[in-house]
């Protein structure tokens, strides 16, 4: 008797505690930001696209002396540069950049919302770490990138960000839909080159799991360089 009386008990609790579970979830749901629920390498290719974008925002000349790195916490996209006239230049012409960045980040999903330079990192590439695990190939170019056939994993990533586009696309402009159209293209060229990268035997992040030629030590993880630099030291 006492039994079925805590059974029931125990059954109530765990009805109550399951509603709970549920209702926090459709909540945690409806406030992440899709940028939050999308998969860490999602994430990463997006902004590897947008992030090759860079000359056309910066112009040949300044993107010479310039590269993307991360995005920061604050959804600062992070430059490195060559040099403090760069470093100036940029930094001067900001909002501009940021004018130009707009439909492009929305296109790829990825949210900027300011600009700032480094000086630290530019040069990073070049040190040589031996003791770290490495490929020296050099990539591929955009024909060879064709050739490659994308994997279910990549095709559902694609076919995510075409539809984040299309939902977009409602009240989008011509112009955008060009842009769109463009990063769209930018991105099926990470995903490929992924692969590429993968089956050449590019050691792989721990923390994104893209594909990359050296790997970085960073708190037990073996990760690539823009995780790198995006995790505060502590
Ligand atoms: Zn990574």
């Amino acid at each position: 008797m006492n039994d079925d009386l805590d059974a029931a008990k125990i059954e109530a609790k765990r009805q109550e505690m399951e509603r709970t579970l549920r209702r926090g979830l459709s909540k945690l749901d409806k406030i992440l930001p899709r940028v939050l629920r999308q998969s860490g390498l999602e994430r990463r290719l997006r902004e590897h696209a947008l992030f090759s974008l860079w000359p056309s925002v910066a112009g040949e000349v300044l993107a010479k002396r310039s590269r993307p790195l991360y995005v920061d916490l604050q959804s600062n996209i992070v430059i490195t540069v060559s040099d403090s006239a760069v470093a100036q230049e940029i930094t001067l012409a900001r909002m501009q950049f940021l004018q130009k960045l707009a439909p492009l980040s929305r296109a790829a999903g990825v949210e900027i919302r300011g600009l700032r330079v480094d000086l630290k990192h530019y040069h990073h590439k070049d040190e040589p770490q031996p003791e770290e695990e490495h490929v020296t190939l050099p990539d591929p170019d955009e024909e060879e990138l064709r050739t490659i056939q994308l994997g279910p994993e990549q095709a559902l990533m694609l076919q995510q960000l075409t539809q984040d586009l299309t939902e977009q696309g409602k009240e989008s402009d011509p112009r955008q839909e060009k842009i769109n159209k463009r990063v769209l293209m930018t991105y099926e060229l990470q995903l490929r080159l992924g692969i590429w990268r993968k089956s050449r035997g590019f050691p792989v992040c721990q923390a994104c799991g893209f594909a990359v030629s050296r790997l970085h030590s960073r708190e037990q993880l073996k990760v690539c360089f823009n995780c790198y630099v995006q995790s505060p030291e502590k």
